[in-house]
């Protein structure tokens, strides 16, 4: 879509995610929002009341480090909270609370796949803040009206700033995904974009290769991967377009119009002097010391690359299939109690399994890793009777049709459809031979040497065994009896 241009963008992402807390950042409302009726999640310290006083919600605290740390961090030994003063009819104190120049987190990185290739992305800064409530225009008896809720007023946000660094649409969307997966596995974030659980604004700027830094514009409020790589591609045209044709560009505010695929102005951006930042008063700073960094770091799950390596390292998958499964944390923990359950089973052929009919089955059903209807146990099981030779392969996948219908356990769903492989071998015989007898044409255009056709008469006789004859015996017949002539 993008045109050729001599500029390169240069793009920087504040990146905002919700922290996964059962209550609000600094008071024990419910921090579920969505769903509950409007201003019900609320106290005098979420509205802003005078008087109320804040207290620091342990558990995100917890949260922000680890996810500090996953990005390779330094942890301010001291760091404290500020008031961003700006008045908004969605913020009900006047201010939010907020980090500023003393943040959780800094100098950072993170190393991210796109297009084949590994990428580092500095970060700046990681630090807590506070979400604001939600405006909604709309009509009240014909007359247009603002309304507020408050409900996720107060909710723990975390705040990831990165450096600004050359990338492409593609590259900064991939950055975006592997954020997102990255605090996915650390369970900090639910991922869920479409509520707005996690959110980026981005600025980009052109650069001429060798030249000055151009002037930034913001994009604001990007929540989905397509969003972030659209709005992008839309940006970085309009801007060479300015520039080519000798204009300047203006900083300012922008914000993505997912109807019109466009970037629509909205209002010169603000400086951090306009917000007239100070120290909140009412919350003492943070003192994180070493020990605490280190209990932190041991809490911290092997995150999606090092589980990706191991998957292909240890267990010998193939990129693809490793990549899939720790694509999400709960896949690839399925994925190892099932290989934890039934040892005997070949690491890629449950790979194999669960990437392919699993995952298709998954899908057809629109169910989520944790409904699945059939547990890691029995996904071992399947692919077990498999590997003994118990059912073909064929059969396997019908058995494990019948494992979502109806959460069986796989030996017993083979012995109620009759599915155990056939090993006799007078029943094989026969079985070969009735199918050269009904094939007759098939059986003399082998012999005239085109061998070839024993595909076809291979499969009419798994065909004729309900997929239930072992494969490599009816093979075994068909050469010999062929060869017979
Ligand atoms: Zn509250
Ligand atoms: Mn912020």
């Amino acid at each position: 879509m993008t045109q050729e241009t001599p500029y390169r963008a240069i793009v920087g992402l504040e990146v905002h995610a919700q922290l996964s807390t059962a209550s609000k950042m600094f008071c024990s409302c419910s921090a579920r929002y969505s769903g509950a009726a409007p201003n019900t999640h609320c106290c005098a310290v979420c509205l802003g009341m005078p008087g109320s006083l804040p207290v620091i919600n342990a558990r995100a605290l917890d949260m922000g480090l680890a996810s500090a740390i996953a990005l390779n961090c330094e942890i301010a030994p001291l760091s404290k909270f500020d008031r961003k003063n700006y008045s908004y009819p969605d913020i009900p104190k006047g201010y939010q609370i907020s980090q500023y120049d003393e943040p959780l987190g800094l100098a950072g990185w993170v190393e991210y796949q796109s297009g084949g290739e590994l990428i580092r992305w500095d970060i700046t800064r990681v630090h807590l803040e506070e979400d604001t409530g939600k405006t909604l225009h709309t009509q009240v008896d014909g007359r247009e009206v603002s309304l507020v809720d408050y409900n996720r007023a107060g909710v723990p946000l975390m705040e990831i700033v990165t450096a600004p660094a050359a990338g492409t649409p593609e590259q900064t969307r991939d950055f975006f995904a592997s954020l997102r997966q990255l605090l996915m596995y650390l369970g900090v974030n639910d991922g869920n974009l479409q509520e707005g659980s996690m959110r980026a604004d981005i600025n980009v700027s052109l650069q001429l290769p060798g030249g000055e830094f151009g002037t930034k514009v913001e994009i604001k409020n990007l929540n989905s991967f397509r969003a972030v790589q659209r709005a992008l591609e839309y940006e970085i045209e309009r801007q060479s377009d300015v520039l080519s044709s000798g204009g300047t560009i203006e900083q300012e505010t922008r914000g993505w119009s997912e109807a019109d695929e466009v970037t629509v102005g909205q209002r010169s951006k603000e400086y951090a002097h306009d917000y007239r930042y100070f120290p909140e008063p009412d919350l003492p700073p943070l003192r994180i010391g070493d020990d605490r960094v280190r209990e932190i770091r041991q809490t911290i799950p092997e995150l999606p690359a090092a589980r990706n390596q191991r998957f292909r390292e240890q267990l010998g998958l193939t990129p693809l299939h490793a990549e899939v499964l720790t694509r999400e944390r709960p896949l690839a923990d399925y994925y190892e109690t099932a290989l934890a359950a039934s040892p005997s089973v070949p690491p890629r052929a449950l790979a194999n399994w669960m990437t392919g009919d699993f995952l298709r089955l998954l899908g057809e059903r629109d169910e989520s890793i944790e409904s699945a209807p059939v547990t890691a146990e029995h996904m071992a099981d399947l692919v077990r009777l498999v590997e003994e030779g118990t059912i073909t392969t064929p059969a396997g996948k019908r058995v494990l049709e019948e494992l979502f219908e109806t959460g069986d356990a796989p030996a017993a769903v083979v012995e109620r459809l009759g599915l155990a492989q056939t090993n006799d071998a007078e029943a094989l015989q026969a079985l070969v031979q009735s199918v050269l007898d009904t094939h007759p044409a098939l059986v003399e255009t082998y012999r005239s040497g085109k061998t070839n056709v024993a595909k076809r008469l291979m499969g009419e006789a798994m065909k004729a065994s309900g997929g239930k004859a072992n494969p490599e015996a009816v093979q075994r017949l068909l050469e010999e009896k062929l060869s017979a002539g």
